[in-house]
Formats: C-alpha cells, structure tokens, sequence
C-alpha cells in the first residue's frame, strides 16, 4: 500500500509506551497519525530505569536477546550509534545447600549476543519516542464507540479522541478491563494469566566484593542478581539489581513490603556469602504483571497478536508470545502487518 500525506491519515490510537506500543508507531510511520497514551512518567514500560540518588537502576528488563532476522534489521542502526551495545558479564550460577549456606558457584556461558540499551535500559524507548505524540501520566479506563470511532476516557474522567483505530499493548489484564467483551480476541486475553516480580535495588557505597557481575539463582526466593553499574555507558556509582522468582513474588505479593524487602536482602547476603554493609540505598519495587505463566502448549496456541478489523481494534504485546523484549517488538510487527492493509481511504468506521 502506498503511503499517504499525514492530513489524510487515519488516526490510531496506541494505548502503552512500552517496547510493543513504540515499534508498532515506528511500523505505522506513514500509515496512520499515531497517539500513544501511557500511564507512567516515563515511556520504556517494563523495559525502564529508576533513578535515586547518584544511583541508576534498570529494574525491569536486564538485557535482551535478538534471535529472528526482523529484530537483528532494527537493531542494526541502534547499535552502529551505540544506543544498543552488547553486554558481556561474567554469569555465575548461585545457589545455597540444605543448611541455607552459598554452595560452589559455577560459571554459565552465553552462547549468543545479549544487549543493554545505554546508558540506561529506558534510552532505547527513548530514542523510539522521539518526536512522538505521547500522553504521558494518562491512565485510560474504557473506550466508547460513537458513530465517528472510538473515544478513550482516562481515569480523570477527561475523553481523548476521536479515533479510527485502537490498539492496545498493556498487559494482558490491564487489556481486559479496558477492551470491550465483543472484540473477537477477548478470550485470550482473559485466559492469559501473568505473574509478578519483586525488585529489590540497591546503592553500594563500596563495590561488591564478587568475581562476576550476574548471576543465576536456583532454589531460593531469588532468581537474578546484576551489578547493574557493569552495564555499558553506566556511571561508576554500584548498583544492584536483585529480581525474586516470579513464583515467590505471587505467594508474597499482598505481603507487608518492608518484610519482603527483608526477606530479599538476607537471602542475598547469604547467596553472596557477605553482610551487606556497604548498603546506603535500598528500595522494593513490585512489578505486578511481569511475565505471562502459562503451559508452552497454552502459549503456542495464542496467535502473536489479536486483531479485529470489524471493530477497528487491536492487541499486542510480549504475552502473545514468550514475554521478551524481542517477543514485545515481534508481535507489534506481526499486528502492523494485519493493520496496514485496511488503512486505505475507505477503510474508516
Ligand atoms: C522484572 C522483569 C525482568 C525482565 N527481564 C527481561 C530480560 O532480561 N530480557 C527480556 O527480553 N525481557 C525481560 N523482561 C520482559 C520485558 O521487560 C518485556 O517483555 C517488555 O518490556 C514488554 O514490553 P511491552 O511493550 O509488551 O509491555 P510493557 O512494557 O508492559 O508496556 C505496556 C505499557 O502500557 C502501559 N499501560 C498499562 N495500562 C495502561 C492504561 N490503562 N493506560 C495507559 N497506559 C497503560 C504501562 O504503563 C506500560 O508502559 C522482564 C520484565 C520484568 C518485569
């Protein structure tokens, strides 16, 4: 389909500014006048950066990996300007034994390139936003059919609009309280179950005294720690990543937050086999929908992006597929090319 002149465009509305609803704006360049509307401060999503103090901390998405030919194309012109670079830590296995003491660590390989967006995990959403209509800290709660399309109301009660088209990236329950029961994907999106994470950051006055810089977790309420500030392009200040399992964060995600955090650090003082004092900042974050749970066989049979031409609506994001940064951009691209076709002239509602 030919692109046309932006004053003719049909209007989309892309509801999340995570790594889905950036590529998709990216794939429709041209196609349709792109809104995207994001609840948080920020764009980047679950792929994002907290900062505190003289501390950075990217307390989503540790690295990414670029496995199909489309992703490799994308990353090409990110990495030749350095906005993505590859991450090569030393990755040890951790684990403690039936006495709750640090048994031997032994060295993971990695057989394929893991990258970081620098110098933090959020430029890269940054750099996709750039010179993009975003509504930041705008929280949407429905949408309306009217005869002209589709009008979005935030929890402020303001209505945005009117569009010809919306697509929704949010995680998959955060989807189902917005999207009408009539769109035809509905199902899979209320069948999709996802799990939390707890993130646990912290600020090390002096370096941690390990010979790795990530490490792999078994058998304990810990599933990852990173010496964040080994990334790439980070500052020199030592920050600490430490994300729980996500099944440990589902059976303790309504608990007290201080007892959680507690919880967190002792295991880690004991995986590291160190009393922590060298700790000046520490703060939880809990992410409630971090990655969908689910049978492999659950999983192959969701299509890879949810699309319903007769309402004009549709849905992607990491959870159609295996809940990645590459799955988030793949489904976005999946979901544009059922999209493009119908934005010719006589494609409105
Ligand atoms: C702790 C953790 C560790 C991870 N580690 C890795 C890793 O190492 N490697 C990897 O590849 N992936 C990792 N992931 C997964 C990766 O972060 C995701 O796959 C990817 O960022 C998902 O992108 P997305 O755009 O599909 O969803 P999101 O990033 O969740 O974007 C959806 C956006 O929608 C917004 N939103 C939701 N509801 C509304 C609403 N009502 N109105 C407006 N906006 C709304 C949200 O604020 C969010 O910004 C990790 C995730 C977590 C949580």
């Amino acid at each position: 389909m030919q692109k046309s002149a932006t004053d003719q465009l049909p209007k989309i509305a892309i509801i999340g500014a995570g790594m889905a609803g950036l590529s998709l704006a990216h794939f429709l360049d041209g196609y349709a006048d792109v809104t995207l509307f994001e609840k948080s401060r920020g764009v980047g999503g679950r792929m994002s950066t907290r900062y505190a103090q003289h501390y950075q901390f990217d307390h989503g998405a540790q690295f990414f990996t670029a496995r199909s030919k489309a992703f490799n194309t994308f990353l090409k012109p990110l990495l030749a300007d350095g906005t993505v670079q590859p991450w090569q830590p030393r990755v040890l296995t951790l684990a403690l034994d039936e006495q709750g003491r640090a048994k031997k660590p032994y060295k993971r390989d990695w057989f394929e390139p893991h990258y970081v967006a620098a110098p933090k995990m959020n430029h890269l959403a940054k750099v996709l936003a750039k010179e993009r209509d975003i509504h930041l800290e705008t929280q949407l709660s429905g949408l309306k059919k009217t005869l002209d399309g589709w009008l979005l109301e935030d929890i402020q009660g303001h209505q945005h609009g009117v569009f010809d088209w919306v697509v929704s990236t949010a995680p998959a329950p955060q989807t189902t309280a917005l999207l009408p029961q009539i769109f035809s994907g509905y199902a899979d999106i209320r069948h999709t179950n996802m799990a939390g994470c707890y993130c646990l950051m912290l600020g090390l006055s002096e370096p941690l005294d390990v010979n790795w810089q990530a490490a792999v977790v078994k058998d304990s309420c810990i599933a990852w720690i990173a010496v964040d500030s080994s990334k790439p392009g980070r500052g020199s200040a030592c920050s600490l990543v430490v994300h729980s399992t996500n099944e440990w964060a589902e059976q303790h995600l309504e608990d007290d937050q201080q007892d959680v955090e507690k919880q967190l650090f002792l295991a880690l003082q004991r995986l590291v086999g160190q009393s922590l004092t060298q700790v000046e900042f520490k703060k939880l974050h809990r992410w409630r929908y971090a990655t969908s749970v689910g049978s492999e066989q659950e999983k192959d049979s969701t299509p890879s992006c949810l699309f319903d031409p007769a309402l004009q609506l549709g849905v992607c994001g990491d959870w159609l597929l295996d809940g990645h940064v590459e799955s988030a951009f793949l489904s976005a691209l999946a979901l544009s090319k059922k999209i493009i076709p119908w934005l010719g002239s006589d494609a409105s509602i």
